[in-house]
């Protein structure tokens, strides 16, 4: 009842500029009180109309009748115990939730959902083993960021589209969200400073690659054949990996910036020194770097491997010709870490 009754009011976290002229218009407002409330918005990212000391008490009023800052509420955070890493649970108009993560560290980077659940079915991924719901609004990514800053006193400096969901296949909000968060005028976070990473989506790297935009890009890898990966991903019988590696270098070869390939490594299905080997032959000459990531388990079959298979699996990448680094993921003893976020049901949320 409650959200059933939210549904119709407009909400200002998701509007760009000309959206927000748009909505005043209608309301018969100038169109400088499109900035104003902007910047309330997105700059000073407040989540209280009366706050807005530059629009008059009856325009606050106006606001309040019709419509909402933020759609989304605040359900829960789960700190680790040296709170360096949190979770925060969302739930969102249609009783939907999803999970976001803010890890503090020599950087403060925040890990954003794009959708309720993920249809793309990675067989080691927690998120790929709920049911996909639906893609995120650009106003539900956003607030993800916007509800982090306003619980934490370090500024984020940086923003990875690595929590639920597979962004490209909500692309036009996922990069709208981007667009919103990198705006200057408003959240003003630095382009390099975002990244979207991908299953491999391979239509959306061409679209991503024409667009020409500024976000990093991080492909999850994940395996170095097409049956290999085909065993865990079972997108590669969609897109090729050939096809995949296609669309790597034709993003290289247009923006001439460089791809992050991410390498989950799984105990005994891609950790061998012959997969760490066949790995560089599949890359080649492909300017790139590649971020290992041990495994985070989630109680399924597959495992992470010992700290010496890491380290066999490295020294073979040694003198290879992309830059290697390992990803220890932060929180994963709150299901904080890459891939373990799946929102339990309520009954398992409560005990
Ligand atoms: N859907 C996108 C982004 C979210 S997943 C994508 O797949 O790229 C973010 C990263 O976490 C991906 O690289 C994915 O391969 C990795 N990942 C998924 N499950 C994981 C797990 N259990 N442990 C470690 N990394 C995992
Ligand atoms: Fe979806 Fe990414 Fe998980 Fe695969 S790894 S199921 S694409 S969220």
């Amino acid at each position: 009842m409650f959200y059933a009754e939210k549904y119709d009011k407009v909400h200002w976290v998701g509007m760009n500029l000309a959206e927000m002229e748009s909505v005043l218009n209608q309301m018969g407002e100038p169109k400088y009180r499109a900035k104003q409330i902007y910047q309330w918005v997105y700059k000073h990212q407040i989540n209280k109309f009366e706050r807005m000391r530059n629009i008059p008490n009856s325009l606050q009023e106006r606001l309040k009748a019709r419509s909402e800052i933020r759609s989304t509420v605040l359900n829960k955070v789960t700190s680790n115990p040296n709170s360096t890493t949190k979770k925060y649970l969302f739930t969102l108009l249609d009783g939907g939730s999803v999970e976001a993560v803010y890890m503090k560290g020599r950087r403060t980077t925040v890990c954003l959902s794009t959708q309720i659940g993920c249809a793309v079915g990675c067989r080691f991924c927690a998120t790929g083993t709920m049911t996909y719901q639906r893609n995120l609004t650009a106003g539900e990514i956003v607030e993800q960021f916007l509800y982090l800053q306003n619980d934490n006193d370090s500024t984020i400096t940086n923003v990875v589209f690595m929590g639920m969901g597979e962004p490209f296949l909500n692309y036009t909000n996922t990069i709208k969200a981007a667009d919103l968060l990198n705006d200057k005028n408003g959240i003003n976070l630095g382009a390099r400073r975002i990244t979207i990473s991908t299953a491999g989506i391979v239509p959306k790297i061409r679209r991503f690659t024409d667009e020409n935009h500024r976000y990093k890009l991080a492909i999850s890898l994940n395996g170095t054949s097409q049956e290999n990966r085909g065993q865990t991903m079972p997108i590669t019988e969609t897109y090729s990996l050939d096809s995949l590696m296609e669309a790597a270098w034709y993003y290289w070869q247009n923006s001439k910036r460089m791809i992050t390939f991410e390498y989950v490594l799984l105990s005994g299905i891609n950790d061998s020194k012959a997969d760490a080997k066949q790995l560089k032959n599949l890359i080649g000459g492909l300017p790139c770097k590649v971020n290992v990531i041990p495994y985070n388990e989630i109680g399924g079959e597959y495992k992470r491997p010992t700290d010496e298979q890491l380290q066999i699996f490295l020294t073979e990448l040694d003198h290879a010709r992309f830059t290697v680094t390992v990803r220890q993921s932060q929180g994963t003893t709150i299901d904080a870490g890459c891939g373990q976020l799946a929102v339990k049901t309520t009954e398992e949320n409560d005990d």
